[in-house]
């Protein structure tokens, strides 16, 4: 069955505890917990990690978080061999938040990728260290010096990060707002998150249901480790933390 848990990072990406009650067990050990401020996997964004304390000050860790038979059917994976958590007992949530801050500088990242190569995108994968953005182009024409160059003036200019909720009839009359070629927005729910970067989204806007930082300068220096060729239309982009290593 699928369950409902609010979740609690929709609104506020910078909650690092909360309160929560365990709702069910699953037969494999998943908590479902009635609000969460774990982001499960999705979107090409990983899930949280961290631990969920018990009235007896005990700690149950939380080796991963998926998603059930919808998105908000959340799902706390504890490692095996852990205790189980009754349901209806009252556990305090704390993320790994060093580990969910790089994932939201990391996602925000990619977000200015797409500003700077506005190209339809077919596979992206975010990761504390690395992540990646295949874009649909034949020939990229861009040097990792360009790229790295333009989304550091991004970065610099430090534009607002925000999240403006559009319905679906919104999304569907501005169908330029989605970028991903075979990804596309959760639709039907009546409510879809419009990421927004700049002033009145100057810079950008896009449906996405993953954790952002608050303003572009918080993603820090940030540079393109590899622009690869995959097959005759396909180039991956790889951003990578810190400096451009000399050559
Ligand atoms: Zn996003």
């Amino acid at each position: 069955m699928a369950y409902r848990t609010d979740a609690l990072f929709r609104d506020d990406a910078y909650l690092r505890t909360a309160d929560a009650v365990v709702v069910a067990v699953n037969d494999r050990g998943g908590i479902i917990l009635d609000r969460t401020i774990f982001y499960a996997t999705s979107g090409g964004q990983p899930g949280d990690t961290g631990t969920l304390e018990r009235a007896d000050g005990s700690l149950i860790a939380v080796a991963a978080t998926i998603t059930g038979e919808t998105k908000d059917d959340i799902i706390h994976v504890p490692p095996p061999e852990q205790a189980v958590p009754e349901v209806g007992e009252p556990v305090k949530l704390a993320l790994n938040w060093q580990r969910r801050h790089l994932l939201m500088r990391m996602h925000t990242a990619c977000h200015l990728l797409t500003v700077v190569c506005p190209f339809p995108i077919t596979g992206a994968s975010v990761s504390e260290d690395d992540s990646r953005i295949d874009f649909d182009i034949p020939d990229a024409g861009f040097t990792r010096e360009d790229v790295t160059a333009r989304l550091m003036e991004l970065v610099r200019a430090d534009h607002p990060v925000f999240v403006r909720p559009i319905t679906d009839e919104e999304l569907a009359a501005n169908p330029g707002l989605v970028k991903s070629k075979n990804v596309r927005p959760p639709v039907g729910t009546g409510k879809i998150r419009l990421v927004c970067i700049g002033e009145n989204a100057s810079i950008d806007s896009q449906p996405c249901g993953g954790t952002h930082v608050k303003s572009t300068g918080e993603v820090g220096e940030i540079h393109i480790g590899k622009i690869e060729k995959k097959g005759r239309e396909n180039r991956r982009f790889r951003i990578r933390f810190g400096p451009m290593p000399p050559a």
